[in-house]
């Protein structure tokens, strides 16, 4: 298999995968084939990347890509952000966490930043110095994120912080962290601010457990401590505090888009993988191919690729041009992380039991898809949403 499975769908490329995207999405593709995939499962072992990795990738261009160039960014869009996801799911280095750190925590910096915020925390993001993460759940506030407790009460010039957060991505390698606090418990969702701490540079803020999950091993997920936490009120995102929940409301659009570019990669890579696999095993005298029950099945998931292949694309063309609803991207996001699931579970059901083997790729896709039900807003969630627009 080459290393491109989108091919797999035979699709012509979107009209917003010009050549500098295709460029980059082959850069991407060679800089985690050749730098990354080879030590992946020494990644998986520690169940942590290593900042040297981060760096590299910073190097190659795959930070912040879709930051303006004066900020040390590329000075893409949404789409080199996509190709890069891309690549990552097609490679199979699901865990590695740039997609995060490039399409969801540097966007808030760039979107709500003061031009000094910008100056300050965006060049070392892109080189991979500072290592991005956005802290929103807590160990009693998941889905309903208005039940936040952590609390930010200023004193002075400083805010002084106090909580704790969990299932944080990039949480034992994060030193940006982006913390959704309380400025005004009393106001509820109006008294949410969110605020940037650079966890070197102040006292009282600790890492819990790297917490152990049953896939996206490498990628680590982390409970993050607040005691007293002082960072200067200079720290706050936006001009004033209370504002919270609506640039959480809306960075989300897009944060669900990138849930869609993982699922449709990672089922991309499923059906080449096992497309490759079932013309190579043999069974009754047979390729397995050849049983017209692999045919029908192969037949029926490649057909819900294409659906979603195109569906994502239209997404992101809707996204560039600033048109993505909430309904649509909770589509999106839904839809495809299902998808995902069925494609993983199907094609590993064709490897037979080596399909249950962890030396077998289809094994960890099946394993690290079912996250993509769960974070960045359930799908029970996106659910809610939707039938709000009806
Ligand atoms: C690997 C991983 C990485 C993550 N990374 C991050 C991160 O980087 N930053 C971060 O802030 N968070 C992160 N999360 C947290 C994730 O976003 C939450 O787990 C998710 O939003 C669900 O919250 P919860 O776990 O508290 O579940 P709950 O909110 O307790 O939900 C439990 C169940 O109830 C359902 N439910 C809840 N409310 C409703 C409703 N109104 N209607 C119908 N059903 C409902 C849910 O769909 C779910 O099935 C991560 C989680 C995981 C597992």
């Amino acid at each position: 298999m080459g290393n491109d499975p989108q091919s797999v769908l035979g699709m012509p490329k979107p009209a917003w995968a010009g050549e500098d995207v295709a460029m980059l999405y082959d850069m991407a593709n060679r800089f985690l084939s050749e730098e990354i995939a080879p030590r992946y499962e020494e990644f998986e072992k520690a169940e942590c990347f290593d900042r040297q990795s981060w760096e590299k990738a910073g190097a190659n261009g795959l930070l912040c890509a879709s930051i303006p160039e004066e900020y040390g960014g590329s000075g893409g869009t949404y789409a080199h952000e996509s190709v890069i996801a891309e690549a990552i799911g097609h490679v199979g280095v699901d865990g590695f966490g740039i997609a995060l750190h490039n399409a969801i925590v540097a966007p808030y910096i760039l979107h709500y930043g003061s031009e000094e915020q910008k100056k300050r925390w965006l060049p070392r993001m892109a080189t991979g110095e500072l290592i991005g993460a956005i802290a929103m759940t807590e160990p009693g506030a998941g889905s309903d994120l208005q039940g936040v407790k952590t609390r930010a009460e200023r004193d002075g010039n400083q805010y002084r912080i106090n909580g704790s957060k969990t299932f944080i991505t990039n949480g034992q390698l994060a030193n940006l962290v982006i913390v959704v606090t309380k400025t005004d418990p009393s106001k509820g969702a109006k008294g949410t601010s969110l605020l940037v701490v650079e966890t070197d540079e102040v006292e009282g803020f600790e890492r819990g457990r790297n917490l152990d999950k049953i896939g996206l091993k490498s990628n680590d997920t982390s409970e993050l401590l607040f005691n007293d936490v002082r960072v200067p009120t200079a720290n706050l995102l936006g001009t004033d505090e209370g504002q919270g929940f609506v640039q959480l409301m809306q960075q989300l659009p897009q944060e669900r888009l990138l849930i869609g570019a993982q699922a449709i990669s990672m089922i991309e890579r499923a059906l080449a993988l096992t497309i490759e696999y079932v013309k190579e095993r043999k069974a009754f005298g047979q390729r397995i191919i050849d049983f017209q029950n692999t045919q029908f099945k192969l037949a029926e998931l490649k057909t819900e690729a294409t659906i979603g292949r195109s569906f994502y694309n239209d997404c992101v063309a809707r996204h560039l041009e600033g048109n993505l609803d909430t309904e649509t991207a909770s589509m999106a996001k839904y839809w495809l992380s299902d998808l995902q699931c069925k494609v993983t579970d199907e094609c590993l059901q064709l490897f037979g039991g080596y399909g249950y083997m962890n030396e077998y790729p289809i094994a960890r896709m099946y394993r690290d898809a079912r996250v993509q039900r769960i974070y960045g807003g359930t799908n029970e969630i996106m659910k809610l949403l939707i039938s709000r627009s009806l």
